[in-house]
């Protein structure tokens, strides 16, 4: 039967009482064995400034100090961060932290509408910028009632911020003024219930929401995977070596990034070089002048480092670890990644907002994995898969993967209904499906909730139905992905229109492409960019509903697989 302690090792103390600052940037004991004073802990991609723990905990506590003084903020409150990644992005999340404030990130390419969302379901009492977002920051913060000044610019070289309120200038105000807080140390399992990260996600099911993730959730998965790549121990397959770099294109306001590609990075005694926008030459470029050790991505990124023509012109034999997750690869494009990088140890890694982060990687006796797996359980997991009808699977038999992990988090924010039905007594609901074999070992499957992956990013359908229901031709819809190539899925809208409407198109077929452009165009206008229906709009009669009126979404997954395969002019 299909239930099982990980195999991968065994968890060493997890600490309950340490705020995630705490242990990431104080606790000594943790950091020791590994790291070497002095050295490099970010580095800015495009400027080179480097940064060590010395300076980033100076400018933590200076801003802390005087988000404190100038806007009181205290025990539980949230910060918002609307950016890229930024080298004082950690500085902010870390400041939030020593106040006792949790931190919610958003996409930085966000629409009002969309940032709206995110103020007012966390209720921001402050909200950290950059330049190029400054104007949507500004007008959705007026449109939530938070007041410009509580708007917070982080510093770019050339960017006018006369008039604004700065890191920097907090930074040195901080500093400068006499202690206005003093830091709190968790009672003894507080870090299991106390709030560090509010990150959206939709889960299994509606529009997203505000994951409540406690400070012991990160600490206990850099744990998790330090104990599996056997981080600190004389072993020769080390994949994450201290001295080594990392690259940092996935963002920061994404649960992956967060933990994977910065904390635990840092944990293992690494560096990572924050880049705020991937552009894919100007990356390859950053790999060879940072001379990166170790790659954590997502799909696309690998499939541009497998097709690319570019890649062939640079000597990219430095990098000793990639990793690819947050949504499927294929075993073809696995094996076209060992063509560029002979000598590295490749896999995947698969994981999810709602258990803060990871729940497995490949197994660390392997050098590479290639057979399309999403890895190993990390010590510490237990996996169970489920058939529909709550049963066990067999071992490689195909069921939901359901895990207990010390990493989970707390449930969804004020949406108990939501959370009773992903996290039930302890457990997680993935929603994924796997097989899983007797090492522990998962293939996905297939996704049975609802959310789509488009380039690694959640687009929630009833968050795109909400917006294309406001579309004046439109009576009913419901949004499914399609596969594609690159972006692994691409939303498509299957449209009923208003019969005034469907009549009029009706009599003059030729208006079916306009109506659809205007659709596409209203997504388009209201969503950020990865959430257009990229995938196209169908029109149908009527959307196929169950007698208590749930949308049977499967039929028109299957419906729009089955168009994709189809030449056109059979449809
Ligand atoms: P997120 O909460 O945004 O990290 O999304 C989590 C979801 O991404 C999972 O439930 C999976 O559906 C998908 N996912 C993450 N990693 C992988 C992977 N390696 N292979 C397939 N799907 C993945």
């Amino acid at each position: 039967m299909a239930e099982l302690v990980s195999p991968a090792g065994t968890l060493p103390h997890i600490p309950d009482d340490l705020t995630l600052v705490q242990f990431a940037l104080d606790a000594e004991h943790v950091r020791k064995p590994v790291r070497k004073s002095g050295s490099t802990w970010i580095i800015d991609d495009q400027s080179g400034r480097k940064i060590g723990l010395e300076e980033l905990q100076a400018r933590t506590y200076g801003l802390a100090n005087a988000l404190s003084i100038r806007y009181n903020i205290q025990e539980d409150d949230v910060v918002l961060i609307y950016s890229p990644n930024h080298v004082d992005y950690l500085v902010a999340v870390w400041a939030a932290h020593r106040l006792g404030a949790a931190m919610s990130g958003a996409n930085p390419l966000y629409t009002v509408d969309e940032l709206v969302y995110q103020i007012n379901a966390v209720q921001a009492a402050v909200i950290f910028t950059h330049p190029d977002s400054l104007e949507v920051a500004l007008s959705s913060a007026h449109a939530a009632g938070v007041s410009a000044d509580r708007v917070i610019l982080f510093d770019v070289e050339g960017a006018d911020t006369k008039q604004k309120v700065t890191v920097q200038g907090l930074v040195t105000q901080g500093l400068a003024s006499t202690p206005n807080f003093t830091e709190r140390k968790l009672a003894p399992g507080e870090g299991k219930t106390k709030v560090a990260f509010l990150n959206f996600s939709s889960g299994t099911t509606g529009r997203p929401k505000a994951v409540a993730i406690p400070h012991y959730a990160p600490i206990a998965n850099i744990i998790q995977l330090a104990t599996h790549h056997r981080v600190g121990e004389d072993y020769d397959g080390q994949r994450f070596k201290p001295g080594g770099i990392c690259c940092g294109v996935l963002p920061l306001f994404h649960i992956y990034g967060l933990v994977v590609s910065s904390h635990y990075v840092f944990f293992c005694g690494m560096a990572v070089v924050l880049t705020p926008k991937f552009n894919f030459l100007e990356f390859l470029e950053s790999i060879v002048r940072h001379r990166m050790t170790n790659l954590v991505l997502v799909p696309p990124q690998i499939i541009m480092l497998c097709k690319h023509p570019a890649v062939k012109d640079y000597d990219l034999s430095h990098v000793q670890y990639i990793t690819s997750g947050a949504a499927p690869l294929s075993r073809e494009v696995m094996e076209q990644l060992v063509q560029t990088f002979p000598n590295a140890a490749i896999g995947q890694s698969y994981g999810t907002t709602e258990s803060c982060t990871v729940i497995t990687t490949w197994a660390v006796d392997k050098k590479r994995d290639l057979t399309g797996s999403a890895g190993q359980l990390l010590p510490g997991i237990i996996g169970r898969v489920e058939k529909p009808d709550g049963t066990l699977a067999d071992f490689d038999e195909p069921g939901e993967l359901v895990v207990k992990t010390q990493s989970l988090a707390l449930g969804y924010a004020n949406d108990e209904k939501a959370t009773k039905e992903t996290f039930v007594n302890g457990w997680l609901r993935t929603g994924d499906e796997v097989k899983m074999n007797r090492k522990g070992e998962i293939v996905v499957l297939d996704r049975l909730k609802e959310m789509l992956k488009v380039r690694g990013f959640q687009v929630a359908p009833a968050e795109l139905e909400g917006c294309i229901l406001d579309h004046p031709d439109v009576t009913d819809t419901c949004v499914v992905g399609i596969e594609d190539d690159y972006s692994g899925e691409l939303p498509l809208a299957f449209v009923v229109l208003r019969p005034t409407v469907a009549k009029r198109v009706e009599e003059n077929p030729r208006a079916v492409d306009d109506i659809k452009a205007s659709i596409m165009k209203h997504v388009a206008d209201n969503k950020v960019a990865y959430k257009k229906l990229a995938g196209g709009v169908e029109l149908i009669d009527v959307i196929p509903k169950n007698p208590s009126g749930k949308l049977l979404r499967r039929v028109l997954r299957a419906k729009a697989r089955d168009m994709r395969t189809k030449p056109k002019a059979k449809l």
